[in-house]
């Protein structure tokens, strides 16, 4: 070889190897060689740009409030450390707040938002003591109340930030968190299962679990590995809380109902489940991941209510079979969030699309009912009746709450889980208008295209751009709730069933069409537990009553199925005929139902979108009920005008009360509670307001 050639040759093998090596830092966070890898690989945010509705929510999420928060505001009690009782959870603001920061940032990396981020970690890690301690508490009071919860949060910001950058300083800086952690709890020391609020029984301390665990991954350190097994051990052994530990595991492999799990915290118990599916990829046992996804399905069958949340005064409270009731203060948006995240992760380990499933009805729901038009607030508590209220300020010195702090946790996760690669290609779990960069696992870039109003219209028309022709497989999700569906690549139809992913093997190439149509008719929902009440599904999105849409009126109605109108209406009696000789009208009548049971078979209903709307209300519908007079005669249609739940009370004031479930029949002057914020929003001295001047910079 010439001196030259080598020259070349030597060039090109640093430039290969700095690329190589570059390529590994942006992919691979993990030390360790885990024993269970994940099944879906979240795509990388930053090729994503999700546009329409849901594009323009985020943005408002990211500009009004992410990046709007007060760094100074939320550093102040790290400084101080003032916090020296068991009710200051000042603590976690800093790491929910920079976890979304985070998300914000990988989505939308421009200098501005770097800049942000850059401030709020330097300026908490000046805060960070010779000992290794970040944290809102004064020194006598290390380990009190809420403190190792807020460590839990302060490392899950770090951590974020580590991932991202391949900062080793601030993996440093969350180890010496850690590890001071670690020479005051373990055996011997203090027991992580007593720590924390008494009430709590330690489920706010012990979910620490993940961060721990996370730790271990990045840093091959044994320590965080064997304290991780340390904490899930506490939970079998009694303690002064409890006479038989929470035995998380074990009650959750054995189906147990959330609520009869000793603290039966909503937000806490999930936070302790997200460790432990985080524990089964570095241990690879199989308990730990079928206690997680079996306790994530005794949410499903036992608390999830049907905007995609659960929980009253932020506990488990029976929500499936009680979700029909006035509640006090159901959903905490911190639950919502904490739920989502819960099925982000058993869909990235499990490829189960049911997790999808779920995150889309959480995400168009509950979540999105919880933000405010501008998206600079959350509520604290959103009911399925009543009316929305902004979350008060729990520490007005910082200005926050924790469900304000938490809320764009989830939204701001979108677009990770919208695509994601798979091992033999990728899958689209969202439809949403956008454009979805995803690599393939040989590194081939593919970029698919969604045009689309779903979910307004039921049609996705999706463009696929792999940067060369290749072979691999599509996944698209089909929602188990979407019974007659219709797909298509380049013309060709394609079979699909509803749960599953269709899942495409071809090769493609640049400019393929795909066109998938999904069964957008409104479904009849039964109340789970029984009670003769109904509501309605269109899609992934509940619709909703609104008293801007229809006010309250004296009359009684019930709801039609598309059966009952096509076959029967036409049967009514207009006058008063005798029974005796009229026999099949009678017939006529007692087919129409009054209520389903949650075993029938799924009734539909026939929905008509409304033309003119107010401006603020995303998707409106006209709803066929039945008005009955008297008991055989002037049966008559009466519309009705739905949205969807996210815009239903969205002018977040007393004047505007919505509800979800509808009693059959219904009694229309009572359809919505009179004025109830001070229901959901007990501490407020007066119905609280978006403090716009506290989210200054
Ligand atoms: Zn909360």
């Amino acid at each position: 070889m010439n001196k030259s050639i080598k020259l070349v040759f030597l060039l090109f093998s640093i430039i290969s190897y700095v690329f190589a090596a570059n390529f590994f830092a942006q992919s691979k966070t993990e030390l360790v060689n885990l024993k269970a890898n994940d099944i879906f690989i979240p795509a990388n945010s930053t090729s994503i740009k999700i546009e329409g509705h849901l594009g323009r929510k985020i943005n408002l999420c990211i500009d009004n409030r992410v990046m709007a928060q007060s760094i100074k505001r939320i550093i102040r009690p790290f400084r101080l450390r003032f916090e020296n009782d068991f009710g200051g959870f000042r603590c976690e603001y800093w790491g929910k707040w920079f976890t979304s920061a985070m998300l914000a940032y990988s989505y939308q990396p421009t200098a501005e938002h770097l800049a942000v981020i850059d401030t709020a970690l330097n300026e908490l890690l000046e805060t960070q003591t010779p000992d290794g301690y970040i944290g809102t508490y004064d020194k006598q009071h290390y380990l009190w109340g809420w403190d190792v919860w807020g460590q839990k949060y302060t490392l899950l910001g770090l951590i974020a930030y580590y991932d991202q950058t391949k900062d080793k300083k601030v993996l440093e800086a969350a180890c010496r968190v850690a590890d001071l952690l670690l020479t005051k709890v373990g055996p011997g020391k203090v027991n992580i299962a007593e720590n924390g609020l008494p009430l709590l029984k330690g489920l706010p301390s012990t979910s620490i679990l993940r961060a721990i665990v996370l730790l271990y991954e990045r840093t091959g350190n044994k320590n965080y590995l064997d304290f991780a097994k340390y904490i899930v051990h506490q939970w079998d052994v009694p303690n002064k809380f409890t006479h038989t530990g929470l035995r998380l595991i074990e009650n959750a492999l054995a189906g147990v109902p959330p609520i009869k799990i000793d603290a039966p915290k909503a937000f806490e118990m999930m936070s302790n489940f997200e460790g432990v599916l985080e524990l089964y990829k570095v241990t690879g046992e199989r308990k730990y991941l079928e206690a997680g996804v079996k306790f994530g399905n005794s949410i499903r069958k036992y608390e999830r209510m049907i905007t995609g949340t659960a929980s009253n005064q932020e506990l488990w409270c029976d929500g499936v079979r009680e979700q029909t009731e006035m509640l006090p203060q159901p959903v905490e948006t911190c639950v919502t969030v904490t739920w989502m995240r819960y099925c982000y992760q058993l869909l990235k380990i499990t490829g189960n699309p049911i997790w999808a499933d779920e995150l889309e009805v959480s995400l168009y729901n509950a979540l999105l009912g919880a933000m405010t038009p501008k998206g600079d607030w959350f509520a604290y508590f959103s009911p399925l009746i009543g009316q929305r209220v902004p979350s008060h300020q729990q520490h007005p010195d910082v200005g926050l709450s924790c469900c304000v702090a938490s809320g764009p946790r989830a939204l701001l996760m979108t677009p990770r889980w919208a695509v994601m690669g798979s091992r033999e290609g990728v899958v689209v779990n969202l439809y949403a208008q956008g454009s979805y960069g995803e690599k393939l696992s040989d590194g081939t870039n593919v970029n698919i295209l969604q045009a689309t109003d779903y979910p307004v219209g039921d049609e996705v028309n999706l463009t696929i751009q792999p940067a060369k022709t290749k072979k691999f497989t599509l996944g698209l999700r089909i929602p188990e709730w979407s019974k007659k569906n219709e797909l298509s690549v380049n013309g060709m139809t394609i079979k699909c069933v509803p749960g599953t992913y269709a899942k495409i093997s071809r090769t493609w190439k640049n400019g393929d069409k795909v066109i998938l149509k999904l069964d957008l008719r409104g479904r009849i929902i039964p109340a789970p537990s029984g009670a003769p009440d109904l509501a309605i599904m269109r899609g992934p999105i509940v619709l909703t009553l609104d008293n801007r849409l229809v006010e309250p009126q004296d009359t009684c109605v019930w709801l039609l199925t598309s059966r009952d109108s096509a076959a029967k209406l036409d049967t009514t009696i207009k006058s008063s005929p005798s029974l005796e000789t009229n026999p099949p009208v009678y017939e006529g009548y007692v087919r129409i139902k009054q209520c389903l049971l949650p075993t029938d078979t799924q009734e539909y209903l026939t929905l008509k979108p409304v033309k003119s709307k107010p401006d603020n209300i995303w998707m409106a519908f006209e709803v066929p009920f039945l008005v009955r007079p008297s008991h055989f005669f002037d049966h008559h249609v009466k519309t009705l005008i739905m949205c969807d739940f996210s815009s239903a009370g969205n002018l977040w004031s007393d004047k505007n009360s919505y509800r979800v479930w509808m009693p059959q029949p219904m009694y229309m002057d009572y359809m919505y509670p009179s004025p109830i914020w001070r229901l959901t929003n007990p501490d407020a001295k007066a119905r609280p307001e978006v403090p716009g001047a506290l989210i200054d910079k």
